[in-house]
């Protein structure tokens, strides 16, 4: 392994560079505080404004034109097939921008995953390129209101439809037309929600007792005109982009089923290591940003007649941040490489995900410190770095699930 840049990563991160003063810098500048001002690019329940939403459109449209989407998925899905080294470099230099509107010009959760790869026949025409164009855009439904963390334990279900019993019940073959699942059940915190074309949900179409923990459960693609949209969940950091689904007697097809019926959990824990290295590598992103703009800050700021980086106490915070930011950028690097070797990453891709976005809270509490009053000041990013931190060590796993993995890797619990 090596951890230089080869060209053609060279070659991509300069042309996101470009691709974001070209087209993401002059979208934000003329929505102006529509952007930077919460208050004004949200409704009253936190809806994004349709500015807002347009210009996310765009961008994404606009960056799968050019080839960054979706460019870790492979050629035959519409991607570029570059290797997860090169993803996790891409998406950590994306995050170097700040976390600004940029950050849609990278797939992210309202975007293709593997998990979509599963998309058979029309399903592929209809959901998977689409999402991998930026035409359309999607969302991952698992969390309800009684479950997170222990998501096998899900209420939501999925029951073929009477016709279709009563047709097997005959012995006949179920008619595709005949067939249906009928969904019920709640789903909360989904990101993008409220704007997805359709959203990826699952669902027990077996119980427990039956298929065991894991099994069991279904993954259907559930359309945005299918499913009601219930409260926003306005998570601080994040208004507007997570909501309830509210499955009461859903209809669907047959061949909405995405992959294998009751393997779906299975199948999204192949996936869980992309997920951690993308949230690492946004973490590491911003952590990188965070402490350019402290350095730049305390070797102009003065205090007591010389600039405040002379004072250890401020300088050791931004060193400390340093020293952790680089240790988890070798820990991205190398669960990418693993990856890239298709070797198995559970362990690496917890630490990863715990780490980073830990080193992130830090950093970025010690961004705010440094800067003083500025540091709070609405029109600076640093408050919102600290809000981003705080999300990422809760979504996808939280720190004591990564945890949970990692003592269950070295054989502690079972
Ligand atoms: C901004 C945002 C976006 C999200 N997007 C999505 C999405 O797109 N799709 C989706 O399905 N979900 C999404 N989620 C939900 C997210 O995945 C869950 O919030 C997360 O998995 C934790 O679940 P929970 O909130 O129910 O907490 P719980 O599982 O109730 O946990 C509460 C606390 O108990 C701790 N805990 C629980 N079990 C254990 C244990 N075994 N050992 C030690 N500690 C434990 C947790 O670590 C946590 O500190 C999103 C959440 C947020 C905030």
């Amino acid at each position: 392994m090596s951890f230089d840049t080869d060209e053609e990563t060279e070659l991509i991160l300069e042309s996101l560079d470009e691709f974001v003063a070209r087209e993401v810098e002059p979208i934000v500048e003329e929505l102006g505080d529509v952007y930077t001002n919460p208050r004004k690019g949200r409704r009253e329940n936190g809806r994004w404004t349709d500015e807002l939403l347009e210009a996310r459109e765009e961008i994404r449209r606009k960056s799968a034109e050019a080839g960054f989407y979706a460019m870790n998925l492979p050629e035959e899905a519409g991607g570029d097939g570059i290797s997860p080294v090169t993803w996790y470099r891409a998406k950590k230099h994306l995050a170097t921008h700040g976390g600004g509107l940029e950050r849609y010009a990278l797939a992210g959760p309202e975007g293709p995953k593997p998990l979509l790869l599963q998309a058979e026949g029309e399903q592929r025409e209809k959901y998977l390129e689409p999402v991998v164009r930026g035409e359309k855009s999607t969302a991952f439904g698992q969390t309800e209101p009684g479950v997170g963390s222990d998501s096998p334990n899900m209420e939501t279900t999925a029951e073929k439809s009477e016709a279709q019993r009563a047709s097997e019940r005959s012995g006949a073959a179920a008619e595709r037309d005949g067939d249906e699942w009928v969904l019920n059940g709640r789903k909360q915190w989904i990101t993008n929600a409220p704007y997805a074309d359709f959203v990826q949900l699952f669902a027990r179409t077996t119980p427990q007792e039956e298929a065991g923990r894991y099994g069991g459960i279904t993954c259907f693609i559930v359309e945005e005109d299918e499913y009601e949209l219930g409260s926003y969940n306005n998570a601080v950091g994040a208004v507007g982009s997570q909501a309830e689904i509210v499955l009461d007697g859903v209809r669907v097809p047959e061949d909405r089923v995405l992959g294998e019926v009751d393997e779906a959990f299975y199948a999204a824990m192949d996936f869980l290591s992309l997920g951690r290295l993308e949230l690492g590598a946004e973490a590491i992103g911003y952590s990188e940003y965070l402490l350019e703009a402290a350095t730049d800050y305390v070797t102009e700021r003065e205090a007591f007649g010389e600039p405040i980086g002379n004072f250890q106490q401020v300088s050791t915070k931004i060193a400390e941040g340093k020293a952790k930011t680089y240790a988890a950028d070798a820990a991205g690097l190398k669960l990418a490489w693993k990856m890239a070797q298709d070797e198995r990453t559970v362990m690496d891709a917890s630490i990863l995900k715990w780490f980073a976005t830990n080193v992130l809270w830090e950093v970025a509490d010690a961004a705010v410190q440094v800067h003083g009053a500025n540091g709070l000041a609405e029109e600076n990013p640093y408050m919102d770095l600290v809000h981003q931190a705080r999300i990422l060590r809760i979504v996808e796993g939280t720190d004591e699930i990564q945890l949970n993995t990692i003592a269950k890797s070295m054989g502690i619990t079972d």
